[in-house]
């Protein structure tokens, strides 16, 4: 049946979900299902090299709370990949992760769960780029995946791959915190399986941080910090540049600050509601009319220099910001993770980093319950000229942006 598959890699599906065509999707083919699968990869590879526009959209919905360590996987795949490219000799030393984390995230991606036509049209886009023949009925039914088994399989197949990466690098460190860093990645509490779901494996959001702060520094990964300044006066952005080095991509922070009548938990719940949300409610009945307006998208502008000046000295120690900002996460979502890092005989290192950065939470105003508050939405991949513009991803549709960024026909 294979007559136009290598008999020795892998056919594309084995390779991208570790199982066979016929066990994720018993309906179709093997052969097309693996032809198809192949388009897809070829498609994700033309992206990266010619659109570095579409970086956002490599953000997958992996569940498992960990889009800064997915955001700081595909930037390594994709500054490796582009300094091959240069030919360019690099020192640096960082662990190459499996090129696989990009399709997956392709299959995942937030932009195409929010709306599945969007993932045809982008990918109708780049074939008519690559010259390719226009595709059929049958792929594009298959890119929008009705009955979600790609994504089914590709949320399995990254949490896997994602375990077994995380537990590799921290192991190949030598230094105290590393080790204890090492130690906690192999805690069986980690993975989760619910009710016939994925296979979840979340690495605490702390542990996370303090591995993502590290590996920024070492491997020159540039970041951003946008600030939308959400209050009842109106809206506001900042940006601050952390790292900046000319390297495409760049991991972009957006984060949202409060004045003293907003928590940031507030802030959620008045976002899921607006229609201009990127992340917002998929049931269009619990959104606000479009000819409406509400404290997320309103015009109105307000003067931000006083929360510039508040947080300049907050970006200066970004990296405390950042694990301060990893506490807060671990003690309001994580609960159950909390006593890795009360734990002085185990981890005693990690112990005392998470007792300072409970004390920062306070100090840098990052309680996520708490008025007068700065925290993260999300962190996603950029490239470097889309990351330095003044607009944010949250503040419009993925089909607004994708159409922005030409990334689809007209
Ligand atoms: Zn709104």
């Amino acid at each position: 049946m294979e007559t136009t598959m290598n008999h020795f890699t892998p056919a594309p599906c084995f390779y991208l979900f570790n199982q066979e065509a016929a066990i994720v999707y018993p309906k179709l083919s093997g052969e097309f299902v693996n032809q198809s699968l192949k388009n897809i990869m070829g498609i994700v590879d033309h992206l990266l090299v010619s659109n570095p526009e579409s970086l956002f959209l490599f953000d997958p919905a992996s569940c498992n709370n960990q889009c800064h360590l997915f955001s700081l996987i595909n930037a390594q795949l994709l500054s490796h990949a582009m300094t091959q490219q240069q030919q360019q000799q690099s020192d640096i030393k960082a662990e190459i992760p499996d090129k696989k984390f990009i399709y997956l995230s392709f299959f995942l991606s937030h932009a195409f769960l929010a709306n599945s036509k969007l993932c045809e049209q982008v990918a109708r886009k780049a074939l008519q780029t690559m010259k390719s023949n226009e595709p059929t009925k049958q792929f594009c039914m298959f890119i929008k995946d009705p009955e979600g088994k790609s994504v089914r399989a590709a949320r399995n197949a990254i949490n896997v791959l994602f375990a077994d990466h995380m537990k590799t690098v921290l192991s190949k460190r030598e230094d105290p915190l590393f080790k204890e860093l090492a130690l906690l990645a192999h805690e069986p509490k980690l993975t989760s399986c619910e009710d016939n779901g994925p296979i979840l494996y979340t690495l605490p959001k702390f542990a996370g941080v303090a591995y993502f702060v590290d590996a920024i520094f070492k491997e020159e990964i540039s970041v951003q910090f946008k600030v939308k300044v959400v209050t009842k006066e109106g809206n506001g952005l900042l940006c601050h540049t952390v790292h900046h080095f000319p390297s495409v991509p760049v991991i972009v922070f957006e984060m949202v600050a409060t004045d003293q009548t907003l928590s940031y938990k507030d802030f959620e719940e008045i976002a899921k509601k607006c229609p201009s949300f990127s992340q917002r409610n998929i049931n269009q009945s619990k959104r606000h009319k479009n000819s409406d307006s509400c404290g997320f998208c309103t015009t109105r502008q307000i003067n931000v220099e006083g929360y510039r000046e508040r947080f300049q000295s907050i970006f200066e120690r970004s990296n405390e910001m950042l694990l301060a900002l990893g506490a807060d996460f671990v003690l309001q979502r994580q609960k159950s993770f909390e006593g890795f890092f009360t734990n002085t005989v185990k981890y005693p290192l990690l112990t005392a980093l998470f007792k300072e950065s409970r004390d920062n939470i306070q100090k840098f105003c990052l309680s996520m319950d708490k008025p007068l508050s700065l925290s993260v939405l999300h962190a996603q991949p950029d490239s470097a000229s889309f990351a330095a513009e003044d607009a944010l991803i949250m503040d419009a549709t993925f089909e607004t942006h994708s159409k922005k960024r030409g990334l689809v026909l007209i």
